[in-house]
């Protein structure tokens, strides 16, 4: 059945993407997010584990990937690269995508591991990344443009710049953390609705409006318009998740 077509369709389809080598500091954490708070909105999310040589699914409205340590990368590197044109053409077609830390960097442009090792990355971000020997490790706390304050964890050996005007960067870091690179103060960049961070957490259960964020673009990517239907009780559960994640805020920003 072709779900577009369907007027009570409320299908929407989220990729993990490479959660067997990519999925470190609890990044999984996204997609049940996701999986949740699509439900809470009343649609109805297909979630689809892509792994190394898996078939790509058919329809996707949404991708989420997870950070991952340099050999994680190093496997999934190929693989990626043989997506690269359908993923240029998602991003594009406005579907968002959430590219944690290792995965934000193979969306830009390379990743040059400490010991030199150049990943080429698939360049839907004009960003590049090169690994030193200090790591970036702690609590960030950033501010967004699209969804305001975000708080969260970081782990990276890379330092990332942002290129170009095409892409923005996605943060600012005045509070707590590195960000992209320790010295201007940026954090992940911004091209149509793809958003490379170096957000671990996991970061959508502590900030629910950038998952708001995301689901709302999938829906229209898919529907055209966001229309949440939700029955009281699934608007209490969705304020009891709200109000634990400010209390998590409170304590990351403090
Ligand atoms: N391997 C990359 C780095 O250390 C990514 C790490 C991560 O995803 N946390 O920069």
């Amino acid at each position: 059945m072709d779900n577009e077509k369907n007027e009570d369709s409320r299908v929407l389809d989220i990729v993990s993407l490479y959660p067997n080598d990519m999925n470190i500091y609890g990044d999984t954490g996204n997609v049940k997010t996701m999986e949740l708070r699509a439900r809470l909105y009343g649609y109805e999310p297909r979630i689809h584990a892509y792994n190394v040589g898996d078939a790509w699914p058919e329809h996707v409205d949404l991708i989420l990937g997870g950070g991952g340590q340099d050999k994680g990368q190093a496997v999934i590197s190929e693989d990626l690269f043989a997506h690269a044109d359908i993923l240029h053409t998602l991003a594009e077609e406005g579907v968002p995508m959430l590219l944690i830390c290792g995965m934000y960097q193979l969306f830009g442009e390379y990743f040059e591991t400490v010991e030199g090792q150049r990943l080429p990355g698939i360049n839907v971000l004009n960003v590049h990344t090169v690994g030193q020997d200090t790591r970036m490790i702690g609590n960030l706390v950033e501010t967004t443009a699209e969804c305001g304050a975000i708080v969260g964890y970081e782990n990276h050996s890379g330092q990332t710049i942002v290129n170009s005007n095409e892409t923005q960067p996605w943060a600012e870091v005045h509070a707590e953390g590195t960000g992209n690179n320790g010295t201007d103060y940026t954090e992940g960049a911004r091209k149509y609705n793809v958003i490379g961070t170096y957000m671990h957490g996991s970061v959508l259960p502590k900030n629910p409006q950038l998952a708001d964020f995301l689901l709302k673009k999938a829906a229209e990517h898919r529907y055209g318009t966001f229309e949440p239907r939700s029955s009281a009780q699934q608007l209490a559960q969705l304020e009891k998740l709200n109000a634990l994640a400010k209390a998590a805020f409170e304590v990351a920003s403090k």
